[in-house]
């Protein structure tokens, strides 16, 4: 039998004919593949260290604004090992860490941040958002336990309830002495909450309400903190007196008793294991003419008297109701913060690994690390690019949440919480699961820590707003707002807006702009801003249009909404996108270094550059590029990503996690 040489070792003829067949197959270069197999390509030297043009540090401390010490202390905090919570321990044990993690962090003050300092708080929403974002790098059941009772608990008697409340409620919740819950779902109505069936009906004789479960349908569902350790919910109901029904009030109900057994009338069950989250006990709870006090009733924006007459200074039962949620969207905003810091640390993870793993390589050269590669580039960097566009978009949000007072209308505020929760948390997802096969089998190990990312954020896309419902309402509201744009227009106002809208054409639509395929220009801010508020407007405009037709033809506004849903969601997630870059450009405009300016703008186009080339057939179909640049779009987003993938390593840094809270082999050790 022939004998073929390689180097100093030999193989059989048939095997070098496999081999030969193989590497056909394959398209690889035979010598490489022989190299491989046989293991005699020079040893790979350690992974270069991560070049970081710019001051990591310097970055961090840029990310960490406006609430570094807070965060300084948080790391430090959160690295404790009482933090360190199993999650493997059966459900009841990983519960009660959870509970007592919780009790730390409320000890260090840190659960009643946004309450009025009146009541033992400081008044500062945006420390306590931060907070929370923080908490996510830890464990993801003691973020939603946090949140559930210092965010919605006490934040809706904090701002549903008056004086009496918070006197008489807060101080208790901020440090645990009072747990409880946030009971507004029910069986049948999760994302249609207007339509919830439990009821409060006034009895002026006995000045009480009593809150009844008709239907098994109406039983509250999905309660967390409900049961395990909840003592007291507030519950949101239908309001019932004896002359009408006023819609959905929220009413402080005792469950439990400081012992732990069940109030009398309350029946709660346990919801069970779940695919994550399992440190936070969700639980049903049914009511029996269940009877509270009237000073119950959380009376900021509705009040029922002593003798049963109703009083608010907001008429429509709606709109009052819209009022009420909307001071709570705090709540939305977070969870997409901390959907942010999960999809943070699982890129990190990916990051790191893609730096030090060397994966094939040219011949007699060493194994090239994983990020040198196009494909993992692709995959890793437009994700990180996305996740500092949202970084900024989403702090700012916060900040005039924080800023803004419910009297003066949240409602913009609440339109731009729905649209990038929904947004942000689509992203967490996707990057995840992203990361984990980006670390190839590595990945897939518990100790990794894909595996927990994965099931607690999981459900990030459904709770505090299902995101499909989310995006629908956004397109809803931008159409009302596009429709009031025009029926609020006079004739020159009208003439105007045309001849505006024409001139936009004119400057992006014609065959100089849709052929423009230099680089300065595709980098310019003014292109890529043009380009997403463009596909934002144009969007809207088309679905607009298709809805009037339906309706001008006779259809159901109802059922023409529903025949154009698939084109709203998209409408709503073009505004996301155009909301996000914006977000982005005011954040390096707030950013003083040069260098960092420099490493984020490269972000920004990458952001960018890389969303429209998600719809780069769109663009196309609309006229907005022509083929020419439609390809060189895509060639300066791989140019970007080389450009970006030396920062990579200290573009993860900059987040901050500290490795005892990674906690991920393959990113630490
Ligand atoms: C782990 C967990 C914890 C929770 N904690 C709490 C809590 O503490 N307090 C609380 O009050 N609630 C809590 N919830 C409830 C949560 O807010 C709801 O699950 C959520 O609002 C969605 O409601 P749903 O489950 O009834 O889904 P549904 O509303 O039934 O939605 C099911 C599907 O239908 C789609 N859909 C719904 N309506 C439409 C429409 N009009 N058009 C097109 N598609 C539509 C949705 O996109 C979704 O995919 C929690 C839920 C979970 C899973």
């Amino acid at each position: 039998m022939a004998q073929t040489g390689t180097d100093d070792r030999s193989i059989s003829e048939e095997t070098y004919r496999a081999l030969q067949d193989i590497e056909q197959e394959l398209g690889v270069d035979g010598s490489e593949a022989v190299c491989d197999l046989l293991g005699t390509r020079p040893p790979s030297p350690p992974s270069p260290p991560a070049e970081s043009p710019f001051d990591v540090d310097a970055l961090r401390s840029r990310l960490d604004k406006p609430h570094g010490e807070l965060r300084s202390r948080l790391r430090t905090l959160l690295a404790d090992p009482a933090f360190d919570l199993d999650r493997n321990k059966p459900t009841s044990a990983y519960r009660s860490d959870v509970l007592d993690a919780c009790v730390l962090l409320a000890e260090q003050g840190l659960g009643a941040t946004a309450y009025p300092p009146e009541h033992g708080g400081q008044g500062d929403m945006r420390a306590f958002m931060t907070t929370f974002e923080m908490l996510a790098h830890r464990d993801l059941s003691l973020v939603v336990k946090f949140g559930v009772q210092f965010g919605l608990f006490g934040g809706s008697i904090q701002h549903l309830g008056t004086k009496k409340h918070h006197d008489r409620y807060l101080p208790d919740v901020g440090t645990l002495d009072l747990p409880g819950c946030f009971a507004m779902s029910e069986l049948g109505h999760g994302s249609n909450v207007r339509e919830i069936g439990t009821t409060a009906q006034y009895l002026p004789d006995e000045e009480a309400f009593l809150i009844n479960t008709p239907r098994e349908e109406d039983r509250k569902e999905w309660i967390g903190n409900a049961a395990a350790h909840g003592e007291l919910a507030t519950v949101f109901a239908q309001l019932h007196t004896s002359d009408d029904i006023h819609g959905v009030h929220a009413f402080l109900v005792p469950i439990r008793d400081a012992d732990g057994s069940t109030r009398p009338g309350i029946r709660i069950e346990d919801c069970g294991e779940k695919m994550g989250l399992n440190g936070v006990d969700n639980g049903r709870i049914w009511f029996d003419e269940v009877s509270i006090p009237r000073e119950n009733m959380l009376d900021r924006f509705a009040t029922v008297h002593p003798d049963g007459s109703y009083e608010s200074p907001i008429p429509s039962d709606g709109k009052r109701f819209f009022t009420m949620l909307s001071t709570l969207v705090g709540g939305r905003i977070s969870v997409a913060r901390a959907g942010l810091s999960a999809a943070k640390s699982a890129l990190t993870i990916a990051v790191r690994y893609g730096n030090r793993r060397r994966q094939f390589g040219p011949k007699d050269a060493p194994e090239m690390p994983l990020l040198d590669y196009r494909t993992h580039q692709r995959r890793l960097l437009p994700p990180l690019a996305k996740i500092y566009a949202l970084h900024f978009t989403l702090k700012d949000l916060g900040k005039r949440f924080a800023d803004a007072s419910p009297e003066e209308g949240l409602e913009d505020i609440e339109a731009e919480a729905n649209a990038l929760k929904a947004y942000t948390t689509r992203h967490t997802t996707d990057t995840i699961q992203t990361a984990r096969e980006a670390c190839g089998g590595q990945g897939y190990l518990s100790e990794n820590q894909f595996a927990a990312l994965k099931a607690d954020t999981d459900v990030f896309t459904t709770f505090e707003g299902d995101n499909t419902v989310l995006l629908l309402q956004v397109a809803k509201g931008l159409l009302s707002d596009f429709r009031r744009e025009f029926r609020d227009m006079n004739m020159f106002a009208t003439v105007q807006f045309v001849a505006e809208e024409a001139l936009t054409r004119v400057r992006e639509m014609n065959p100089v702009a849709t052929r423009k395929t230099d680089p300065d220009h595709l980098r310019s801010e003014d292109f890529q801003r043009e380009a997403l508020r463009f596909r934002a407007r144009a969007m809207l405009q088309s679905a607009a249009q298709r809805l009037k037709r339906r309706i001008d033809e006779g259809m159901r506004p109802f059922d023409a909404f529903v025949e154009v849903q698939d084109q709203l969601v998209d409408v709503a997630r073009a505004h996301a996108e155009h909301l996000t870059l914006q977000g982005m450009m005011a954040g390096i405009n707030r950013t003083d270094a040069t260098s960092l300016r420099s490493v984020l703008s490269l972000l920004r186009s990458l952001y960018a550059l890389s969303t429209i080339e998600a719809d780069l057939d769109w663009y196309l179909e609309s006229g907005y590029v022509e083929s020419s640049k439609s390809k060189a779009i895509r060639n300066e987003v791989n140019e970007l990503c080389e450009e970006v993938r030396p920062h990579a390593g200290g573009l993860v840094d900059a987040f901050g996690i500290p490795d005892a809270l990674l906690q991920a082999p393959i990113a630490t050790d």
